[in-house]
């Protein structure tokens, strides 16, 4: 039966004092510059440098509000969706710029001529370890290691972390599932968790057997708004014609519904994938059961049904869980915290936020920050 949270304490922590937010923040200021306008490499165009400089002070103001609020979600969200919309602006402008069109030839696609995506990562390593080839190259002068060393580095450290602070897909379904104010279907059956388990199983087997990228082939919802396959077949109309149904479905109308974010919770292989990594990234939330009454409010707020009420029981999120720290913010007894494996729960869960968010929010402005600085830079050239 749950508790009527009305009756449970409020303790919500008061806000940080401007000075000492400010100074939280400087480190993210000074890395934020160094990474989108400072970094060898960058471009001097004046429209880069202008994207570059607006992107670094919307990744160091979102640092400053998570400091002086104790919100993590409500800001992380914001730098998320931003992600989500501006990557496909700046990845089809791309597209055109090289090739006129976002349709890519099939034979250009298994041949790698096309940019290196994290998603058939899991794919890659049963054919590579087998036979030594990669099914999907990418376009290896591109940068395949690049991309490869920073999901890596990524991950140590967040685990599937990466699903809150790096992927540029879910910024599209977690906008979509922010707009309605309540969700119209409440009620899911917990057994959807398992599915992105099956589908990661059955990718991999397939892209052993075909000797292809099976997932990018025929069930990457994100074709639709990146890299279709250019329809000059039955096979191609076939394929971008589930590419749109899964996005329209599992990205739009499903978040819309739910208030979740179903692609990644029910379906997406390289999440799950992902969630291995958590067994080893030292952070996670964890739930203090000393001072959980169990309202099972974070299990409602969860975007991605990570928590169950067996696992509130015990004290832990599922394996599944994200660290987007919606749970955290909602709790009203400040029962889940932020944690760093090996010490006591109790141990300045703050100071665990704080370290977090420091490695999450480094890299996300070095991966994510260069997306959105991309996206800016296409939208300044249209209209300047
Ligand atoms: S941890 Fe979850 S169930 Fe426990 S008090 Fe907080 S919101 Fe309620
Ligand atoms: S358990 Fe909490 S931190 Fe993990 S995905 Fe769910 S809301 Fe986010």
């Amino acid at each position: 039966m749950a508790t009527d949270v009305r009756t449970l304490p409020l303790a919500r922590p008061a806000p940080r004092g401007i000075l000492w937010s400010l100074f939280l923040t400087l480190p993210i200021l000074i890395w934020s510059l160094l990474m989108m306008v400072f970094r060898p490499g960058a471009s001097a165009e004046p429209l880069s440098r202008i994207s570059g400089v607006i992107t670094a002070l919307f990744m160091t103001a979102l640092f400053f509000m998570m400091m002086r609020t104790h919100n993590t979600y409500r800001w992380r969200r914001i730098f998320f969706v931003s992600l989500g919309i501006l990557f496909p602006i700046g990845f089809i402008h791309n597209l055109y710029v090289m090739r006129g069109s976002m349709g890519i030839p099939i034979e250009e696609m298994i041949a790698g001529r096309t940019p290196f995506c994290f998603m058939p990562i899991p794919l890659l390593i049963l054919p590579a370890a087998l036979t030594r080839t990669l099914v999907f190259p990418g376009s290896i002068a591109g940068g395949i290691a690049a991309m490869v060393g920073i999901w890596l580095a990524l991950t140590l450290v967040m685990g599937k972390g990466w699903c809150s602070y790096a992927c540029f897909f879910g910024g599209i379904e977690e906008g979509v599932a922010a707009i309605p104010a309540r969700a119209r279907i409440r009620k899911l059956d917990s057994r959807w968790r398992y599915l992105p388990w099956a589908v990661l199983l059955a990718m991999v087997l397939l892209s052993l057997a075909l000797f292809e990228p099976a997932y990018c082939m025929w069930l990457c919802p994100f074709k639709a708004v990146s890299e279709y396959v250019a329809a000059r077949s039955t096979i191609g109309l076939i394929q971008n014609v589930i590419f749109v149904l899964l996005f329209a479905g599992l990205v739009i109308a499903l978040p819309f519904l739910t208030k979740k974010r179903t692609q990644c919770a029910w379906f997406c292989p390289f999440g799950a994938f992902q969630s291995i990594f958590n067994k080893i990234s030292i952070f996670e939330v964890k739930i203090d059961k000393d001072h959980c009454k169990p309202c099972l409010l974070c299990q409602n707020a969860c975007p991605n049904l990570s928590l169950s009420k067996e696992s509130v029981a015990r004290g832990e999120t599922l394996l599944s869980c994200m660290k987007c720290g919606a749970c955290v913010d909602v709790c009203p007894r400040q029962a889940i915290v932020w944690h760093i494996k090996g010490t006591q729960i109790a141990w300045k869960p703050e100071r665990a936020r704080l370290m977090f968010l420091y490695s999450a929010w480094a890299l996300a402005v070095m991966f994510g920050g260069t997306i959105i600085a991309q996206g800016i830079a296409t939208i300044l050239h249209v209209f300047v």
